[in-house]
């Protein structure tokens, strides 16, 4: 037994800590394309105390460790690097207070999304975050990497919805942030620092979410529109009639051929539509939603914003509606290894990114699918593209697609962070002075650099700020 071994045992006890050969395979990657590696072992603290405990071993051994949640990021983040030891938060996982007056929760980070959903669900509240991956994604790792997912035209993106935190630094000192009210205006807001930064700063350990009251209804409409344009005008009239209005969805003919081979689907409407968007309202009473949705839809049937439009009658057809958007971690795995683009563009340019990649794709990469959807409530493209078994094609794609996201004015990851996948490509994003910025906070907070490192900030990757585009393959 290794002297890390031993210390880790003597400080966490002999269950949170793994070598079992299954564990270590289970915790080799997350669901990205960066490349697997077995930790030395897997820690599965069962407190923040022992979370903090373990870092204080580590930082002394100098030992690099990664951050796990629920390993479905899909920027490689979570992926353990050679020689690394992971830290799984799936153990820490308990609903710690629930204020069912002012509406908010005190939960471990290793909670699951969707076990956070489901509880506060059935004390009539609810928790608007929501994406694809939500049976096994945690709220650490929801924090940590800033999710967005369906619903942020209407609640906007995790940061949104987080009031307090406490963290556990590098060396194990804890930071107990649990604010619980909206307005906080005592200094610094230091929870902030830790949103979104992907693991690099500290542990996230506990957090005190905001929750919304249970909507009394909700109501699915799938649209089928003639051209992006039509989209953008069905948005502004929901938008500006229909304050409900919760998420739209939005999926080129491409997307939704592959979404109906992949899921056994069948063809939603008699014709087929260039474009589709799939309405989500979330609202008080069934029947004024209801109808204020199918106004809104009549006038756009009328007025040719859409061709052909279904209203789901049950919560089974609501189901059956989001399906098609639903494949989209089925198609993950048929296309890989892929380019899982997650750009955020301004919505005046999304037409035009979309019209010249498809065709830059296409003549560059004909073998390859090319698949186009978003949230387009919020600037948010998704561009799956794959399979790419040469990594030297996979590396082209991704200067082609930034390119044109920065030649659009957009920033290179909307929702899953930067993690390894696109560390060389992030001086298009944020110039030369803010990644030093990041530079000085990673070392101020971790100066043994143990703590999710060379993730996000490239060790050797300054290129001399936005507008240099990378040269080597990662
Ligand atoms: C099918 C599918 C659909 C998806 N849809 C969306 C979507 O709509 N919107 C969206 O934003 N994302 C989406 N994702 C990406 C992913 O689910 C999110 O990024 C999610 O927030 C990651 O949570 P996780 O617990 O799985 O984190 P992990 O993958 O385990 O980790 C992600 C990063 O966070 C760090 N981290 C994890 N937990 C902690 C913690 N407690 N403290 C500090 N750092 C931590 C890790 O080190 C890593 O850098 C999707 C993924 C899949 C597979």
């Amino acid at each position: 037994m290794t002297d890390l071994q031993r210390t880790l045992i003597e400080q966490l006890g002999d269950q949170c800590v793994s070598l079992d050969p299954g564990v270590l395979d289970a915790h080799a990657g997350d669901w990205s394309d960066a490349a697997k590696h077995r930790p030395l072992l897997v820690l599965t603290p069962r407190t923040p105390a022992d979370v903090a405990r373990a870092l204080g071993v580590l930082s002394t051994l100098k030992q690099k460790v990664v951050v796990q949640g629920g390993l479905t990021g899909l920027a490689g983040g979570a992926t353990p690097q050679a020689g690394e030891v992971a830290m799984s938060l799936a153990k820490m996982n308990a609903i710690e207070a629930f204020d069912e007056v002012g509406g908010t929760i005190t939960v471990q980070a290793g909670l699951t999304l969707e076990q956070l959903q489901t509880h506060v669900e059935a004390q009539g509240w609810f928790f608007p975050l929501d994406l694809g991956a939500r049976g096994s994604c945690q709220v650490g790792g929801n924090a940590a990497t800033n999710a967005g997912g369906n619903r942020v035209v209407r609640f906007g993106v995790m940061r949104d919805l987080i009031l307090g935190m406490e963290v556990a630094l590098a060396d194990g000192t804890v930071l107990t942030m649990m604010n619980k009210v909206t307005k906080n205006t005592t200094g610094i807001d230091l929870k902030q620092l830790f949103i979104g930064s992907e693991g690099l700063l500290g542990v996230i350990t506990r957090l005190v979410l905001k929750l919304e009251p249970k909507p009394g209804v909700t109501n699915t409409a799938l649209c089928a529109l003639a051209s992006f344009d039509a989209a953008t005008h069905l948005l502004k009239e929901l938008r500006r009639r229909l304050p409900a209005l919760s998420s739209f969805e939005l999926m080129w003919d491409d997307f939704m051929d592959a979404a109906m081979d992949i899921g056994g689907l069948k063809a939603p409407f008699a014709e087929r539509s260039p474009v589709y968007v799939l309405v989500e309202t979330l609202g008080g009473s069934e029947a004024g939603e209801r109808r204020a949705l199918e106004e809104v839809l009549e006038y756009a049937l009328e007025n040719a914003i859409v061709n052909d439009v279904i209203v789901a009658q049950s919560l089974d057809h609501a189901r059956q509606l989001w399906a098609y958007r639903e494949t989209v971690g089925e198609l993950l795995g048929r296309l890989k290894p892929h380019a899982a683009f997650d750009v955020g563009l301004p919505m005046i340019a999304m037409d035009r990114f979309v019209t010249t990649m498809k065709a830059a794709l296409q003549e560059r990469f004909p073998q390859q699918t090319h698949l186009f959807f978003g949230h387009l409530g919020d600037g948010n493209l998704h561009l799956l593209s794959g399979p790419y078994a040469d990594a030297a094609a996979l590396y082209e794609v991704e200067k082609i697609v930034y390119a044109q996201v920065q030649a659009c004015d957009g920033c290179i990851s909307a929702e899953h962070g930067i993690g390894v996948v696109k560390q060389d490509f992030l001086p298009l994003s944020r110039s030369s002075a803010e990644i030093e910025l990041m530079r000085k906070l990673k070392a101020l907070l971790d100066p043994s650099g143990i703590l999710n490192d060379a993730r996000v900030i490239a060790p050797d990757n300054l290129y001399g700020g936005a507008g240099h585009p990378p040269s080597a393959p990662h």
